[in-house]
Protein backbone atom coordinates (compact mmCIF):
# COMPACT_ATOMS: atom_id res chain seq x y z
CA UNK A 1 0.00 0.00 0.00
CA UNK A 2 1.17 3.54 -0.52
CA UNK A 3 1.72 5.28 2.12
CA UNK A 4 0.41 8.61 3.80
CA UNK A 5 3.23 10.53 3.24
CA UNK A 6 4.45 9.34 -0.42
CA UNK A 7 0.82 9.97 -1.41
CA UNK A 8 0.81 13.28 0.16
CA UNK A 9 3.71 13.79 -1.48
CA UNK A 10 2.90 12.81 -4.85
CA UNK A 11 -0.26 14.50 -4.87
CA UNK A 12 1.29 18.06 -3.92
CA UNK A 13 3.23 17.27 -7.28
CA UNK A 14 0.43 16.44 -9.13
CA UNK A 15 -1.88 19.44 -9.65
CA UNK A 16 -4.66 17.73 -11.47
CA UNK A 17 -5.03 15.21 -9.03
CA UNK A 18 -7.80 14.46 -7.16
CA UNK A 19 -6.37 13.72 -3.69
CA UNK A 20 -9.78 12.44 -2.88
CA UNK A 21 -7.72 9.67 -0.96
CA UNK A 22 -9.13 6.14 -1.80
CA UNK A 23 -10.84 4.36 0.42
CA UNK A 24 -8.20 2.08 1.52
CA UNK A 25 -5.39 4.40 2.02
CA UNK A 26 -8.24 6.59 3.66
CA UNK A 27 -8.72 3.77 6.51
CA UNK A 28 -5.20 3.46 6.97
CA UNK A 29 -5.05 6.80 8.75
CA UNK A 30 -6.22 5.30 11.67
CA UNK A 31 -3.38 2.98 11.46
CA UNK A 32 -0.39 2.89 14.19
CA UNK A 33 2.32 3.91 11.15
CA UNK A 34 0.28 7.01 10.22
CA UNK A 35 0.00 7.95 13.50
CA UNK A 36 3.95 8.03 13.91
CA UNK A 37 3.65 10.19 10.74
CA UNK A 38 1.60 12.85 12.06
CA UNK A 39 3.76 12.79 15.23
CA UNK A 40 6.62 13.29 13.45
CA UNK A 41 4.95 16.38 11.65
CA UNK A 42 4.02 17.87 14.59
CA UNK A 43 7.48 17.42 15.97
CA UNK A 44 9.15 19.41 12.44
CA UNK A 45 6.63 22.60 12.96
CA UNK A 46 7.29 22.54 17.00
CA UNK A 47 4.93 25.65 17.35
CA UNK A 48 5.34 27.99 20.30
CA UNK A 49 2.34 29.72 20.12
CA UNK A 50 -1.20 28.90 19.49
CA UNK A 51 -2.40 29.37 16.00
CA UNK A 52 -4.96 32.38 16.91
CA UNK A 53 -1.54 33.79 18.14
CA UNK A 54 -0.02 33.33 14.79
CA UNK A 55 -2.86 34.82 12.84
CA UNK A 56 -3.42 37.77 15.16
CA UNK A 57 0.57 38.11 14.59
CA UNK A 58 0.09 38.31 10.72
CA UNK A 59 -2.91 39.95 10.58
CA UNK A 60 -1.47 43.14 12.46
CA UNK A 61 -0.89 45.47 9.42
CA UNK A 62 -4.23 44.64 7.81
CA UNK A 63 -5.99 47.56 8.90
CA UNK A 64 -4.10 49.73 6.89
CA UNK A 65 -4.30 47.75 3.44
CA UNK A 66 -6.84 49.68 1.12
CA UNK A 67 -7.26 46.47 -1.03
CA UNK A 68 -8.53 43.20 -0.70
CA UNK A 69 -11.98 42.28 1.50
CA UNK A 70 -12.70 44.11 4.67
CA UNK A 71 -11.29 42.19 7.93
CA UNK A 72 -13.76 41.63 10.83
CA UNK A 73 -13.00 39.81 13.94
CA UNK A 74 -9.55 39.37 13.56
CA UNK A 75 -9.81 37.78 10.61
CA UNK A 76 -13.41 37.18 9.09
CA UNK A 77 -13.81 38.36 5.00
CA UNK A 78 -16.75 40.16 4.82
CA UNK A 79 -19.03 39.79 1.63
CA UNK A 80 -20.14 43.15 0.11
CA UNK A 81 -24.18 43.55 -0.65
CA UNK A 82 -26.93 41.54 0.87
CA UNK A 83 -24.64 38.83 2.46
CA UNK A 84 -22.37 40.89 4.60
CA UNK A 85 -24.61 39.87 7.41
CA UNK A 86 -23.72 36.68 7.31
CA UNK A 87 -22.22 34.53 10.10
CA UNK A 88 -22.09 30.98 11.36
CA UNK A 89 -25.60 30.48 12.47
CA UNK A 90 -27.95 31.92 9.85
CA UNK A 91 -25.57 31.43 7.08
CA UNK A 92 -25.14 27.65 7.56
CA UNK A 93 -29.12 27.68 7.92
CA UNK A 94 -29.20 29.54 4.36
CA UNK A 95 -27.57 27.22 2.25
CA UNK A 96 -23.61 28.50 2.86
CA UNK A 97 -22.46 24.95 3.75
CA UNK A 98 -20.47 22.65 0.96
CA UNK A 99 -23.50 20.13 -0.59
CA UNK A 100 -22.95 16.24 0.00
CA UNK A 101 -22.73 14.44 -2.73
CA UNK A 102 -25.21 10.86 -2.92
CA UNK A 103 -22.03 8.96 -1.58
CA UNK A 104 -22.36 10.71 1.71
CA UNK A 105 -19.25 13.00 1.50
CA UNK A 106 -19.28 16.37 1.20
CA UNK A 107 -16.63 17.31 -1.71
CA UNK A 108 -15.22 20.72 -1.64
CA UNK A 109 -13.26 21.79 -4.46
CA UNK A 110 -9.83 23.46 -3.92
CA UNK A 111 -6.69 25.09 -5.81
CA UNK A 112 -3.38 25.95 -4.57
CA UNK A 113 -1.76 28.89 -5.58
CA UNK A 114 1.69 28.16 -7.33
CA UNK A 115 3.42 30.67 -5.66
CA UNK A 116 3.87 28.07 -2.37
CA UNK A 117 7.14 26.03 -1.74
CA UNK A 118 6.80 22.51 -2.09
CA UNK A 119 7.09 22.21 1.58
CA UNK A 120 4.94 24.80 2.01
CA UNK A 121 2.63 22.74 -0.42
CA UNK A 122 2.97 19.87 1.26
CA UNK A 123 2.16 21.60 4.99
CA UNK A 124 -1.14 22.42 3.33
CA UNK A 125 -2.25 19.37 2.07
CA UNK A 126 -1.07 17.85 4.94
CA UNK A 127 -3.52 19.87 7.01
CA UNK A 128 -6.46 18.96 4.35
CA UNK A 129 -5.84 15.64 4.32
CA UNK A 130 -6.45 15.00 7.90
CA UNK A 131 -9.73 16.46 7.75
CA UNK A 132 -10.40 13.03 5.40
CA UNK A 133 -9.56 11.27 8.30
CA UNK A 134 -11.97 12.34 11.10
CA UNK A 135 -14.91 13.30 8.91
CA UNK A 136 -17.04 12.92 5.41
CA UNK A 137 -15.42 16.53 4.22
CA UNK A 138 -13.08 15.18 0.65
CA UNK A 139 -10.52 18.09 -0.49
CA UNK A 140 -10.86 17.52 -4.54
CA UNK A 141 -8.68 19.44 -6.87
CA UNK A 142 -10.59 22.26 -8.54
CA UNK A 143 -11.38 21.29 -12.76
CA UNK A 144 -14.36 22.60 -13.33
CA UNK A 145 -16.29 23.26 -10.69
CA UNK A 146 -18.06 26.91 -10.22
CA UNK A 147 -17.88 26.91 -5.78
CA UNK A 148 -14.32 26.45 -4.66
CA UNK A 149 -11.69 27.71 -2.24
CA UNK A 150 -8.84 28.99 -3.70
CA UNK A 151 -5.45 28.87 -1.08
CA UNK A 152 -3.38 31.89 -2.17
CA UNK A 153 -0.55 34.32 -0.33
CA UNK A 154 -2.23 37.23 0.01
CA UNK A 155 -1.63 39.59 2.78
CA UNK A 156 -2.46 38.03 6.14
CA UNK A 157 -4.45 34.65 7.29
CA UNK A 158 -7.97 35.23 6.40
CA UNK A 159 -10.90 33.70 5.19
CA UNK A 160 -14.98 33.91 4.28
CA UNK A 161 -17.26 32.56 6.59
CA UNK A 162 -19.02 29.23 4.72
CA UNK A 163 -19.39 28.41 0.99
CA UNK A 164 -19.64 31.76 -1.39
CA UNK A 165 -20.44 31.79 -4.57
CA UNK A 166 -17.77 31.46 -7.57
CA UNK A 167 -13.93 31.54 -6.82
CA UNK A 168 -13.55 31.82 -2.48
CA UNK A 169 -10.24 33.16 -1.79
CA UNK A 170 -8.84 31.70 1.47
CA UNK A 171 -5.39 33.81 2.17
CA UNK A 172 -2.20 32.09 3.62
CA UNK A 173 0.43 34.32 3.64
CA UNK A 174 4.04 32.67 3.63
CA UNK A 175 5.10 34.09 7.06
CA UNK A 176 3.40 32.80 9.57
CA UNK A 177 0.17 31.40 8.02
CA UNK A 178 1.21 28.19 6.65
CA UNK A 179 1.13 25.56 9.68
CA UNK A 180 -1.47 22.53 10.75
CA UNK A 181 -3.57 25.12 13.33
CA UNK A 182 -3.49 28.50 10.84
CA UNK A 183 -4.74 26.46 7.79
CA UNK A 184 -7.29 24.00 9.53
CA UNK A 185 -8.55 27.24 11.35
CA UNK A 186 -9.28 29.52 7.87
CA UNK A 187 -10.87 26.18 6.64
CA UNK A 188 -13.37 25.61 9.28
CA UNK A 189 -14.10 29.37 8.81
CA UNK A 190 -14.99 28.52 5.03
CA UNK A 191 -16.76 25.39 6.22
CA UNK A 192 -18.99 27.40 7.95
CA UNK A 193 -17.75 27.60 11.43
CA UNK A 194 -17.23 31.14 13.64
CA UNK A 195 -14.75 31.56 16.64
CA UNK A 196 -15.66 30.23 19.72
CA UNK A 197 -15.28 33.28 21.66
CA UNK A 198 -18.03 34.81 19.71
CA UNK A 199 -20.43 31.64 20.67
CA UNK A 200 -23.54 33.22 21.82
CA UNK A 201 -22.93 31.53 25.14
CA UNK A 202 -19.60 32.57 25.55
CA UNK A 203 -20.46 34.73 28.40
CA UNK A 204 -21.10 31.79 31.01
CA UNK A 205 -17.61 30.80 29.71
CA UNK A 206 -15.61 33.98 29.54
CA UNK A 207 -15.14 37.45 30.05
CA UNK A 208 -14.39 40.14 27.73
CA UNK A 209 -12.11 42.72 29.78
CA UNK A 210 -12.92 45.45 27.04
CA UNK A 211 -10.85 47.94 28.97
CA UNK A 212 -7.80 45.74 28.10
CA UNK A 213 -8.54 46.29 24.31
CA UNK A 214 -6.59 47.81 21.71
CA UNK A 215 -8.65 50.82 20.53
CA UNK A 216 -10.93 50.03 17.20
CA UNK A 217 -10.67 46.53 17.80
CA UNK A 218 -13.28 45.90 20.65
CA UNK A 219 -15.61 44.62 17.40
CA UNK A 220 -13.28 41.22 17.17
CA UNK A 221 -15.22 40.11 20.29
CA UNK A 222 -18.53 40.91 19.07
CA UNK A 223 -20.96 37.46 19.77
CA UNK A 224 -22.28 36.17 16.72
CA UNK A 225 -25.75 34.04 16.94
CA UNK A 226 -23.80 30.86 16.33
CA UNK A 227 -25.48 27.48 15.78
CA UNK A 228 -23.68 25.40 18.40
CA UNK A 229 -24.64 22.01 17.67
CA UNK A 230 -24.86 20.70 21.19
CA UNK A 231 -21.56 20.58 21.55
CA UNK A 232 -20.03 22.45 24.83
CA UNK A 233 -18.05 25.71 24.64
CA UNK A 234 -14.17 24.53 24.20
CA UNK A 235 -11.43 26.24 25.30
CA UNK A 236 -8.39 23.96 23.27
CA UNK A 237 -10.28 24.83 20.12
CA UNK A 238 -8.45 25.32 17.25
CA UNK A 239 -11.05 28.52 16.76
CA UNK A 240 -10.87 30.12 20.20
CA UNK A 241 -8.54 33.40 20.59
CA UNK A 242 -5.94 33.85 23.16
CA UNK A 243 -6.13 35.33 26.61
CA UNK A 244 -4.11 38.16 25.28
CA UNK A 245 -6.11 38.47 21.85
CA UNK A 246 -5.79 42.56 20.87
CA UNK A 247 -4.26 43.29 24.27
CA UNK A 248 -2.98 46.71 25.00
CA UNK A 249 -0.26 44.99 26.57
CA UNK A 250 0.48 41.54 25.73
CA UNK A 251 1.13 39.17 28.52
CA UNK A 252 0.09 41.76 31.23
CA UNK A 253 -3.16 42.77 30.30
CA UNK A 254 -5.79 40.01 29.62
CA UNK A 255 -8.53 40.54 27.19
CA UNK A 256 -10.22 37.21 27.58
CA UNK A 257 -10.67 35.85 30.98
CA UNK A 258 -11.96 32.01 31.58
CA UNK A 259 -14.77 32.05 33.97
CA UNK A 260 -14.92 30.22 36.35
CA UNK A 261 -11.34 29.18 36.71
CA UNK A 262 -9.49 32.55 35.56
CA UNK A 263 -5.95 30.41 34.73
CA UNK A 264 -7.35 27.75 32.42
CA UNK A 265 -5.61 27.61 29.13
CA UNK A 266 -7.49 29.07 26.16
CA UNK A 267 -6.85 29.55 22.54
CA UNK A 268 -3.48 27.33 22.80
CA UNK A 269 -4.35 24.47 20.63
CA UNK A 270 -2.11 23.73 17.15
CA UNK A 271 -5.06 21.70 15.66
CA UNK A 272 -8.78 20.52 15.47
CA UNK A 273 -9.65 19.62 19.32
CA UNK A 274 -11.70 16.71 19.30
CA UNK A 275 -15.41 19.39 19.84
CA UNK A 276 -14.03 21.19 16.51
CA UNK A 277 -14.20 17.01 14.61
CA UNK A 278 -17.57 16.68 16.30
CA UNK A 279 -19.88 19.81 15.14
CA UNK A 280 -18.22 19.80 11.86
CA UNK A 281 -19.53 16.67 11.66
CA UNK A 282 -22.60 17.56 13.38
CA UNK A 283 -22.94 20.43 10.86
CA UNK A 284 -22.56 18.24 8.02
CA UNK A 285 -23.91 15.11 9.17
CA UNK A 286 -21.49 12.82 8.48
CA UNK A 287 -22.18 9.02 9.20
CA UNK A 288 -19.76 7.17 10.93
CA UNK A 289 -17.37 9.53 12.22
ZN1 LIG B 1 -10.56 33.16 12.57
Amino acid sequence: MVSFVNLILVLSLTSSAVFCLPSGERNSTSGEDDENEIDSYEEETEATQGATEYIEAANAGLARLRSGPRITHGDIAQTTGLTSTRNASPCTAKGCTWPKSSRGYVYVPIQISRRYSSEERTVLIQSLVEFHSVSCIRFVWRRRHRDYLSIYPSSGCWSYIGRQRGLQVISLQQRGCVSRGTVQHEILHALGFHHEQSRSDRDKHVRIQANNVLPGKLSNFNKVNTNNLGTPYDYSSIMHYSRFAFSKQRGVLPTIVPIPDSKAVIGQSTKMSGNDIKRLNKLYKCRGY
